[in-house]
């Protein structure tokens, strides 16, 4: 017999910052549609993933994660890019998708992909399913994907890239040369390069893009893609896990201390499952907090020279080692008012904190919706991928962010004022109230009757038509 509940089957890229977010959707999906999800899991780190509690279900008997088996990828030069090793993942473990599928009682009803998962699209096709993609990012990166495989090449080759002239997207903000994505800064001979173009056209062929954004966060960007009608959209968002119930995780250390401090004390500083800072940058960040007097915790990584995403694939482990590479004295003079946690943080736990009043970020956008929905405003200082465009919309049009000038080297002084301006001077009262509205908007859009809620229930229901239409059909 049909059931006539929906069945999701999500796709997720290897990278923490792919993983967490497909894994809260599938909650979302479950909690929100009672729906049935299957969670693929594609591991760049399969030694750690597979002990992680993160790969528990909340849900056993309606939300199964199945972690794929490993991919050989020796045969890339030692020298890869993070984005090529995802995708050569993405694409050597489709057979093992397919095979999941192919074996299921119940097919699932549509599948899921992000944008390194499209090749996965045509399995979908092939059992019937429909298709979606998650952008697990904003509206306007997506605007970018999209547009990019619709407008005149030279637009984007010769004006934008050769001329550093804004990249014009129909109905919404331009992207400035300086803010723009990583893939506009590469060699158009790169293998990756054309291969971009196609997304835009692969992800308009789907039923629709689930975007991790709503409506009153991004209303220019959001109407113009609605009215477009390339793709239907539904803006989700925000989607962000939990805090943590379960006591005793190891993260008792940074809460204790958390504890301690006052209200809207502490500046949380840090760059994202992956990323992390020359050694320079980290001496600048140390001075900068130190001279700033003010509280901090600071996830520190070992520095990395001309790779900012360094920690990718390893992200999630723990170390209890003492940095060594922070300024002589650091620790002695910060004792009283810093803590430095070696690798990684609880940091949906963190941000919910109240002692926390600001939050260093590279503008991951995990990060930045963890941050609104905790009301905690933000100094921007992106490093990879659309870090640059997520910062530009942050401070230029969403008012929930400062941010660290474009330079070579971000300076002590620049790094001590913008600590000082978000926790505690005047001038960065606007931005600190202006992300207390967005808490709001953000709990409203999740709330029944909401933009968000409601979208998620649309996708439900086109679901279940296509239930309906297999079982008559069949
Ligand atoms: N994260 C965490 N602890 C850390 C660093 C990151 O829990 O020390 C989580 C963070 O809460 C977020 C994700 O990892 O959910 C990072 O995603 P984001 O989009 O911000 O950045 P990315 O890692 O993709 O660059």
């Amino acid at each position: 017999m049909q059931s006539t509940k929906p069945h999701f089957a999500l796709l997720a890229t290897p990278g923490m910052g792919h993983l967490i977010p497909f894994l809260e959707l599938a909650n979302r999906l479950v909690t929100h549609l009672t729906a049935k999800v299957t969670v693929f899991v594609v591991s760049g780190d399969h030694a750690s993933i597979s002990n992680s509690k993160l790969l528990k279900s909340p849900h056993p008997d309606l939300l199964d994660v199945v972690l794929l088996p490993p991919v050989d990828i020796s045969n890339l030069p030692s020298d890869a890019s993070v984005t090529l090793k995802v995708v050569v993942m993405m694409l050597e473990s489709l057979p093992f998708v397919r095979s999941e599928i192919a074996n299921m009682e119940f097919r699932p009803t549509a599948l899921v992909v992000d944008m390194f998962g499209t090749d996965a699209l045509g399995i979908a096709d092939e059992f019937n399913m429909l298709k979606f993609t998650f952008i697990a990012s904003n509206a306007w990166f997506f605007s970018v994907i999209l547009y990019s495989s619709f407008i005149d090449r030279k637009e984007i080759t010769e004006e934008h890239m050769k001329n550093h002239k804004p990249l014009k997207i129909p109905g919404c903000k331009s992207v400035e040369f300086q803010d723009t994505l990583e893939v506009f800064e590469m060699d158009p001979n790169d293998p990756l390069f054309e291969p971009y173009f196609e997304l835009g056209v692969r992800m308009a062929s789907t039923d629709g893009i689930l975007v991790n954004s709503w409506d009153e966060l991004e209303p220019i960007t959001l109407k113009a893609l609605k009215e477009d009608k390339k793709v239907p959209i539904y803006p989700i968002g925000p989607i962000v896990r939990p805090i943590d119930q379960q006591p005793g995780l190891g993260h008792d250390r940074v809460l204790n201390w958390l504890d301690k401090q006052p209200n809207g004390s502490v500046i949380y500083v840090s760059f994202g499952s992956g990323g992390t800072l020359s050694a320079q940058h980290v001496i600048e960040l140390a001075w900068g907090l130190d001279h700033s007097q003010q509280r901090f915790v600071w996830v520190v990584r070992p520095p990395t020279e001309n790779d900012a995403s360094g920690s990718f694939f390893t992200a999630g482990n723990g170390s209890d080692g003492t940095p060594d590479y922070v300024p002589d004295g650091f620790f002695t003079r910060t004792q009283d008012r810093g803590l430095v946690v070696p690798m990684w943080a609880p940091q949906v736990e963190v941000l919910s904190h109240p002692s926390i009043g600001g939050f260093l970020t590279h503008g991951g956008w995990n990060s930045v919706m963890e941050s609104i929905v905790n009301g905690v405003p933000m100094i921007a200082w992106p490093l990879y991928a659309e870090q640059k465009m997520n910062a530009a919309m942050l401070t230029e049009e969403i008012g929930a962010s400062i941010r660290a000038k474009a330079a070579e080297v971000v300076g002590r002084e620049e790094i001590e004022s913008m600590v000082r301006r978000i926790l505690v001077d005047k001038e960065g009262e606007p931005i600190r109230n202006r992300v207390k509205e967005l808490k709001n908007s953000a709990t409203k859009a999740l709330s029944k009757g909401g933009c968000s809620s409601n979208s998620l229930s649309q996708v439900g229901e086109i679901c279940i038509q296509h239930l309906k239409t297999k079982a008559y059909g069949a």
